[in-house]
This record gives C-alpha cells, structure tokens and sequence, in this order.
C-alpha cells in the first residue's frame, strides 16, 4: 500500500461543518490527516465528526466549538488541540461571513462582525499557531480569501476589506515565520455552490455565470483540492502565494 501523503498529519480547519470547509475536512482525511473541526454550533460539526469518523476509523477526529473572533475562546481551543493531538502541522483558515449591503446602506454592525469574524479571526488563530510551528521549525497556514479581496464587489465592501486584508495578513506573516519552515499561503475562490452562495437568486446566479471564463460555477472540492496541494508535500516551497480557484473569474 503506497503511503498517503498527509498520514500523521495534524492538521486544524476553521468552519469545517459546511461548505468548503467540510470539503477541505474530506479531502484532508483522505489523504491520511487527523483533523480538529472548528465552527461556531455544534450540530452540523457533530454531523461532519460523525461521517468522518465512520469512513476513517484509524484516523483522529475532534471538534472544537468556537468563534474564532472571540480572541481567549480560539487561545483554548488551540490549547485544547495541542493537548489532545500533540501537534499542529497545519491551519486551515476558512470560517468567513458576509453581511452585504451598499456602503450607503451598510450599518456600522456589518462592517465590524464581517471584519472581526474573517480578518481578525485570522489573526487569533494564526497567532495561536505561530509558536507551536516555530517551535516545531516547520507548519503550514492556508488562509481562504476570495476574488473580491483582489478584485472588489458591489456591496461587498466590508467583505473585500476582510479578504484583501488576509491577503496582505498572508504576505507579511509568509516573510516572518518563513526562516523557521512554516509556509503561510492564501487560496481565493471566485463563486462557488455552497450556503453562502445558494441564497443568491436565479436572475444574478445567472448574471455572475455570464462573467465566468469556464461558465460555471465552483465546486468546494475543487477549492479543497488546492488546500490539499498547499498543505502537502508537492508545496513545500510554496509560500506567500495566493491561488485562485475561480475559473478566471479574476484575471485581470
Ligand atoms: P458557508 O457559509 O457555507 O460555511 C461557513 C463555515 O464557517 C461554517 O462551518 C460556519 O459554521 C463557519 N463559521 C462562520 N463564522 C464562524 C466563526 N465566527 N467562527 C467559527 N466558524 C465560523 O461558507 P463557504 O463554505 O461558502 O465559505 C467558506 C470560506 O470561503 C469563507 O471564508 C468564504 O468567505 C470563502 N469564500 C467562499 C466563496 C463561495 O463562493 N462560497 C467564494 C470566495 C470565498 P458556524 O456558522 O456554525 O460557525
């Protein structure tokens, strides 16, 4: 049996329940890894832990229930993996929220819960990982921006402003963590078919696929497939790049 590429592999994901975050989870467990699963309510992680644990007996699942804007709840979490899996070989950051509105109309509620929700959640989390990593003298930070964050959108200005931050996060910690091994990369999917793009209706479903180069939309498996590729051996001199995953939607 040829071995897989992330057996004994510790690896974290943030809004592993659903969507592209489940998908990343699958595609980890796959490829062999032990997975801490963090979102905010219980069920739908119970669901993912469930499902996992059953298709991967030999392999260790946990979930963690937290907000990864609440700074101390993401400091115990973190202790609470290192304890019960000895080690993190790699972060996935992927919990993110939109409240769109036009700026005129955006309240000052929406700005800061998508800012502290997707930007400063990557700054807890990374923060949590950084010294464990550098410690190890090795790690992987994967940190799922969007298109937007390189390209804006109407109304989505408190969403582009989180994602383009995490891609400016990615370079700066890229340059600080890299003389100890850990790669920090970013990964910006376009439209993918997920919760949060399922309650868009038919008319601008239709219109964003018009914009699209390959005319259609995502899967979250084929994001998770570029998360797999950056968290694993092929990547291993790989850092301070984001990757589209977005079928052209943002060449420029
Ligand atoms: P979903 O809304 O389907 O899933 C979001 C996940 O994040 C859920 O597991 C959710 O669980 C969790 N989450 C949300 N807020 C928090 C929080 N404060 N703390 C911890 N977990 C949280 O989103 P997608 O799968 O579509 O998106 C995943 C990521 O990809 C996001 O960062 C998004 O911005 C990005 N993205 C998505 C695109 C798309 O087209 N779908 C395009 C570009 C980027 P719970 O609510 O229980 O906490």
């Amino acid at each position: 049996m040829t071995a897989k590429a992330l057996s004994d592999q510790n690896v974290l994901i943030t809004g592993a329940s659903r969507g592209i975050g489940r998908a990343v989870a699958d595609r980890f467990a796959v490829e062999g890894a032990n997975i801490g699963l963090l979102a905010r309510r219980r069920e739908a992680l119970d669901d993912t832990l469930s499902d996992l644990t059953k298709r991967f007996p030999n392999q260790q699942f946990q979930t963690f229930v937290c907000d990864v804007g609440r700074t101390a709840d993401v400091g115990d979490a973190f202790g609470t993996f290192l304890k019960e899996f000895g080690r993190l070989d790699v972060l996935v950051n992927n919990a993110g929220i939109t409240r769109d509105n036009l700026l005129m109309r955006m309240k000052e509620t929406d700005w800061d819960d998508v800012l502290n929700i997707n930007l400063k959640g990557v700054f807890n989390t990374c923060k949590a990982a950084a010294r464990p990593m550098l410690k190890n003298r090795g790690g992987r930070i994967i940190n799922i921006t969007s298109v937007v964050g390189l390209v804006g959108n109407v109304g989505q200005a408190n969403y582009a402003a989180s994602k383009g931050g995490i891609i400016a996060f990615t370079y700066s910690l890229a340059k600080e963590l890299a003389s100890r091994g850990v790669t920090v990369n970013a990964v910006a999917p376009g439209f993918i078919e997920t919760e949060m793009t399922g309650a868009m209706n038919e008319g601008a479903r239709e219109g964003f696929a018009e914009k699209i180069p390959l005319a259609r939309f995502g899967q979250a498996e084929e994001v998770a497939n570029v998360v797999a590729f950056l968290g694993g051996p092929s990547a291993s001199y790989v850092t301070g790049e984001v990757i589209r995953v977005d079928g052209g939607l943002g060449i420029a």
